[in-house]
């Protein structure tokens, strides 16, 4: 059995969202910025996209631009605000526990001499709303938060955070990249300044993404070029897969609460019984609002790559809680953040169920997981000293 639970890391392609591609991808092949027939076919095609994108959304079809992934729209969101208002202070603020398109962001901006605050999160991963209050100044220019965690799901207090950014006049900025596609929201409802998403964490195709850019606001720009997409993602616009995105957003949002409930519940069935059936583990976030299909385990005394790697052997796709960097595994930063010690961070494995995923598959996985813990724990010395 081949069974795929890591779909915050991406998702398989609905097959209506390939239907609706392929007539880009065959004989309507034009650039959208060209004036002739062929041109038109695609250009319409784009701007029909961005007009549903945009309804869905709930914003004007021109507050949004796409870019080539969700990584792309979070550089031009924070850098360029981050130039735009320079003028005004140089202070900008995020969360310990973003995505590394984000965080890696913000530690360039601080070597461009910015200040950098990243903003503490409490046991389950939840911002500190006090320590974001106390870390505003008259300079701060910038407020990005993540709006759901990759890693174990957690949902940040968003509209807390845009009500504080919007009475310090601080521009407000969202990746809201794992919950585009997957929760219901609307960006003006939460008052999100800005907002990065991306079109294959909601099986549409990967390398396209978009950014909802609030009317007002001001991004300078960071790549230089044409001037499609409103000069701020210059480059022949990528008019397939911006189709895609589109009928793919269309699909999530026409089936959007029966996935979560039906996620949920396969969520909480497949931790009752790890938790019933296996010693020593946590369940992190357990207690507060989260994705409906993420579920990040901590299997103490073990390593997660070992869990992964012998999951994986079994068919099963998973991943764990730390990162390659150079020669050397590091625990993550945002089980670091959320105070779980190292190497019980080292053993935390990230299950990301899907639309795709059924009961047989959670039954099969939960049948091994409990297996592969058990033996790997018998080899390990640092779980027979705990038993000792
Ligand atoms: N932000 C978050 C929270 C993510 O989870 C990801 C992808 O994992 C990204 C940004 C980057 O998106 P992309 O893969 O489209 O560049």
């Amino acid at each position: 059995m081949r069974v795929y639970l890591d779909n915050n890391a991406t998702t398989k392609m609905d097959p209506r969202v390939l239907e609706a591609m392929m007539p880009f991808l065959t004989e309507e092949f034009g650039n959208a910025f060209s004036m002739h027939l062929f041109g038109k076919e695609t250009g319409n095609a784009v701007t029909a996209s961005r007009a549903k994108i945009a309804e869905l959304l709930g914003i004007s079809a021109e507050e949004l631009i796409f870019t080539s992934s969700g990584t792309e729209a979070d550089n031009i969101a924070v850098r360029g605000v981050a130039k735009a208002y320079k003028n005004r202070g140089k202070h900008i603020i995020t969360s310990a526990i973003e995505h590394p398109a984000i965080k890696n962001t913000f530690k360039d901006l601080e070597k461009d001499g910015y200040e950098v605050t990243f903003i503490p999160v409490d046991c389950n991963g939840v911002l500190d709303l006090a320590a974001l209050e106390a870390a505003i100044r008259p300079d701060t220019i910038l407020i990005s938060v993540m709006h759901a965690n990759n890693e174990v799901g957690t949902i940040e207090p968003i509209k807390e955070i845009g009500e504080l950014a919007k009475k310090n006049r601080i521009i407000f900025h969202v990746d809201a990249v794992q919950t585009t596609g997957k929760i219901r929201f609307y960006p003006k409802e939460l008052g999100i300044d800005l907002l990065s998403f991306s079109g294959h964490k909601f099986y549409g195709p990967k390398g396209i993404g978009g950014l909802y850019i609030r009317s007002g606001v001001r991004v300078a720009r960071t790549i230089t070029g044409g001037g499609q997409e409103k000069k701020l993602r210059p480059g022949t616009t990528n008019t397939p897969a911006v189709v895609g995105m589109a009928k793919a957003l269309e699909l999530a949002y026409e089936n959007m609460e029966e996935d979560n409930l039906r996620e949920a519940s396969l969520r909480d069935y497949f931790e009752s019984q790890i938790i019933e059936k296996i010693p020593e583990i946590v369940v992190n976030a357990k207690g507060v609002k989260r994705l409906p299909g993420t579920s990040s385990i901590t299997f103490k005394y073990l390593e997660g790559e070992s869990i992964l790697l012998s999951l994986s052997y079994l068919g099963i796709a998973v991943s764990s809680g730390s990162a390659c960097s150079s020669d050397e595994l590091q625990a993550s930063h945002v089980l670091l953040a959320m105070g779980i010690e190292p190497e019980f961070a080292h053993g935390t494995i990230r299950f990301s169920i899907g639309r795709f995923n059924t009961k047989e598959e959670i039954d099969y996985t939960i049948e091994q997981v409990i297996k592969v813990v058990e033996k790997l724990r018998m080899l390990s010395p640092l779980w027979n000293e705990f038993k000792r």
